[in-house]
């Protein structure tokens, strides 16, 4: 049946569980495809509830058998659950049920991975293993028996005891259903312990296959080094004895964190110098942070229904940023995250799938992953913090979890404590979790008889079913320099709360230049008309590392924009200033190779989308590749001191300082080959001994042609690794030039090692070619059918990576009318197939309704 239109869940609806669960009890027999799970589970009536129709949810389960209080019941079962009449008293349910976990390709539940047994249960993939109240705030104590054939049986919380072919494991710490995992596999384990702060003795273990031995030692030290952190920057010490992570290659997400057994897609946790770029041992630091803070917020504090998940991602997401910015360059890190957001969240924001980060509907839970809910939502903690200063911060964070260890909360519970423990109003602070739309901040200014003074008019546009904004409470912090460059005003911040105010700023001697949002102290777009003479001024004299960035930026942007739309050549103003920037020795290598980066074709279009042309793809790519070829002339006296310069002396290190130098040798590497023929880049690629190396100088020779030797021997060489091919495959559907993007891709879909299932190649390839916007946006609507075949196909297999694929298509409407017509029959061809899932049902829906309207 095509159901375009999926019955939406409301936030508003909500009611309390009618019952609450003292303790699960599980039994999981494994067998590929008869596994039988044995749940016995202790209800009894919830006293704040007064709904007390008995509900379990259960999907693709086969019921064995079912009893009350050891009385055999039969239930009414329909595709969504089961329901039965209980008694008014506590009682035992107890069931069995069968599921086969190795034709669940969906990889929601319990599922196979190359012959390990492994579940993923955030969302909603408990129901797929036994009956349950598959809901965030029914929280239960479990105890689980797993027997199987196989060396390695984990689950939640401490060991009880184990055997041959059985392990006993018991999790202490009442858990919604969510957090509920299992792992059953031939795996070997790189271990350490931990002491924590309060005494507690803990072994650590990295769980991964055997082949891929002598892999896990990063992801173990960030492990280390996230315990430590969380102990000293927020007093939260690890509560269990154990604490065990396990590598899956079949994983939709990037990891989950399941208590005391967090499940890792293996990308974020293998890693060698040959194998891993200097990005990905950021990822793995990063990500693994990610997954053990969750252990305070997101496991003992978690959230009461799904529209709430920002409660657990937006602090986690805002906490693990913390702890990057601390483990490297805070400046870069701040810079990077931020055009993370804007490629993602802001495009998000002005699309069809706009929503706020608190949704109030959805249909697919699984749909509401998203920049917006995560990125924007850290966002907003970030500007709670720089409201309330860091004490205020650090008190509310203390009331917090002492408040609410062991609930399940609300935004509301998690704004209370910050007025609570600050006496600030955040009534209408709150509207940023209502309230979808990224908020357009005009600037005008004048100065008079030393007397500066900035009107700031705010505005959100409307997004789909939000027409009506109201102004929102923004942090903006600024700064003033003086002509000459001194800093006469340091970095302030002045809170926007109307729709229009002002901000005066007496005694000055001239007139200064405003630095503005210096870093970027909120989620919004500046407008405010500057000249490149300013913009180049600010790259050179700003104090705020971001701010400096951000004119160099948007110097960029102008430019780029400039030579799309009047076919100009690149300002020599910014090549000047770009120049002094790559000169200045007191930067960051990693400053400087971020200056280097040009503004994307994705964000250029974006640019003039919002100045109301119609973006022409071709001609942005073809912009960006003579402003490159601009650059490299321009630059190229530097460019082999750099080189030479920047090599990292002794073995590879994958911290910060060695990982800034790579990077800026191979911005020069890339630019070289646009006038040596890409001879020093086979070199490089050839001499390379670590995978930064050889992927980057691979990069420029797809960039620059003549790659194709290349590729081959990167193949022989690696042909057996399936992460490093990943990069091989994804590489090539990104860069491939935009008259032969959609036959590179479609030859990638044909190669035998092309194993779709897997949703890490799928995502190198559909979703690197979805990244390639001159490719994908080719104006023969080959492009979109091609997306389109391959999210079809993949629904039928995998509706939740399918459907978060399916946001390629998310700026469709902003093309001209040619494009826009094939975009919108590639998609209705999605939604007409039969059987289309829940999840792409909802996606292509929201997609094809807001483009319309907007077309
Ligand atoms: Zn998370």
């Amino acid at each position: 049946m095509t159901d375009a239109a999926p019955q939406p869940v409301f936030l508003k609806d909500y009611t309390p569980f009618g019952f609450l669960v003292d303790q699960v009890e599980l039994n999981v027999h494994l067998h590929p495809t008869a596994t039988r799970v044995r749940a016995k589970i202790a209800f009894r009536p919830n006293p704040a509830a007064r709904d007390r129709r008995f509900f379990l949810h259960g999907e693709d389960l086969t019921l064995i058998s079912a009893a009350i209080d050891g009385t055999p019941v039969t239930p009414e079962i329909t595709p969504e659950g089961l329901s039965c009449p209980v008694p008014e008293a506590p009682f035992t349910w107890e069931a069995e049920v069968e599921i086969a976990p190795a034709e669940n390709t969906a990889l929601e539940g319990l599922y196979m991975s190359n012959g390990m047994y492994c579940t993923q249960c955030e969302a909603e993939g408990f129901r797929k293993i036994t009956f349950y109240p598959d809901r965030p705030d029914v929280m239960a104590p479990f105890r689980v028996r797993i027997d199987g054939d196989l060396p390695v049986l984990l689950s939640n919380g401490n060991p009880v005891a184990q055997g041959a072919g059985w392990a006993e494991w018991n999790d202490p710490w009442p858990k919604p259903s969510y957090l509920f995992a299992l792992v059953a596999g031939e795996l070997v384990a790189t271990s350490d312990r931990f002491t924590t702060s309060e005494g507690r003795e803990v072994a650590l273990n990295v769980w991964v296959r055997p082949a891929d031995q002598g892999k896990a030692d990063y992801a173990l030290d960030s492990l280390i080094r996230s315990m430590k952190w969380d102990e000293e920057v927020y007093g939260r010490a690890y509560d269990l004895d154990v604490f065990n992570i396990v590598a899956v290659d079949d994983f939709n997400m990037g990891a989950m964190e399941n208590k005391g057994l967090n499940v890792f897609n293996s990308r974020y946790v293998l890693a060698s110098p040959e194998t891993a770029t200097d990005r990905d041992y950021e990822n793995i630091e990063r990500i693994i942070a990610h997954e053990y803070f969750h252990n305070w917020t997101g496991d003992r504090i978690t959230c009461r229904d799904w529209f709430q998940l920002s409660l657990k991602e937006g602090l986690t997401v805002f906490r693990d940023s913390q702890f990057s910015a601390d483990m490297r360059s805070a400046a870069v890190k701040r810079i990077e995250d931020v055009m993370t957001l804007r490629a993602r969240q802001f495009r998000e924001d002005n699309g069809p799938l706009a929503h706020p980060v608190r949704p109030e509907s959805y249909a697919e839970i699984n749909n509401f992953y998203t920049a917006t809910v995560y990125e924007k939502g850290a966002e907003v903690i970030g500007m709670v913090r720089r409201l309330v200063g860091p004490e205020g911060y650090a008190k509310a964070l203390d009331l917090y979890f002492a408040r609410h260890d062991g609930q399940a909360c609300t935004i509301e519970d998690w704004l209370q404590v910050f007025e609570e423990a600050t006496g600030r109003d955040l009534t209408r602070f709150k509207r940023w979790y209502s309230q979808a739309g990224t908020p357009r901040v005009k600037v005008t200014e004048d100065f008079k008889d030393g007397t500066y003074t900035l009107h700031l008019e705010q505005k959100t546009p409307p997004t789909p079913g939000q027409d009506e904004k109201l102004p929102q409470v923004i942090p903006l912090a600024l700064g003033l320099l003086s002509p000459n460059g001194d800093e006469v005003l340091p970095t302030t911040v002045i809170e926007l709360t109307e729709a229009r105010q002002e901000a005066v700023f007496e005694g000055l001697a001239a007139k200064p230049v405003p630095s503005l949002l210096r870093g970027f102290s909120a989620p919004v777009i500046l407008e405010r008309d500057s000249t490149p003479e300013e913009r180049a001024f600010l790259l050179a004299h700003d104090t705020d590392p971001f701010n400096k960035w951000e004119a160099g930026r948007s110097l960029a942007r102008e430019v780029l924009i400039a030579m799309v739309t009047e076919d100009a050549a690149p300002a020599p103003a910014w090549l000047d200033a770009l120049a002094a920037v790559v000169r200045d020795e007191a930067l960051d290598p990693a400053f400087r190779a971020l200056a280097l980066r040009l503004p994307g074709e994705d964000e250029l279009a974006e640019a003039l989308a919002d100045r109301g042309a119609v973006p022409d793809p071709l001609a942005i790519h073809a912009a960006r590749e003579r402003a490159k070829t601009a650059v490299a002339r321009h630059l190229d006296p530097l460019w082999a001191g750099l080189y030479a310069q920047m090599a990292c002396p002794g073995p590879y290190s994958p911290g910060a300082a060695d990982a800034g130098r790579r990077a800026l040798r191979l911005a020069a590497l890339g630019y070289m080959a646009r006038l040596d023929g890409g001879a020093r880049a086979q070199a490089h690629f050839s001499a390379a001994d670590n995978m930064t190396d050889e992927i980057g100088a691979l990069s420029v020779l797809l960039e620059t042609g003549g790659a194709d030797e290349a590729l081959d021997r990167f193949a022989r060489r690696w042909g057996h690794d399936r992460l490093v091919m990943d990069k091989w495959f994804g590489l090539q559907a990104t860069l491939a030039a935009p008259e032969r993007a959609v036959a590179v891709t479609r030859a990638l879909t044909e190669h035998a090692d092309f194993t779709w299932k897997n949703p890490n190649r799928f995502r190198a390839v559909i979703g690197g070619f979805s990244a390639n916007a001159a490719g994908f946006h080719d104006a023969s609507g080959a492009g979109y059918d091609l997306v389109a075949d391959w999210l079809i196909r993949l629904d039928a297999v995998n509706p939740q990576t399918a459907a978060r694929m399916s946001t390629a298509f998310e700026t469709w409407a902003r093309y001209d009318e040619g494009r826009r017509e094939k975009a919108q029959a590639a998609l209705e061809r999605i939604a007409a197939r039969e059987g289309l899932s829940r999840d792409m049902g909802e996606m292509v829906g929201r997609l094809l309704a807001a483009g319309r309207i907007a077309a």
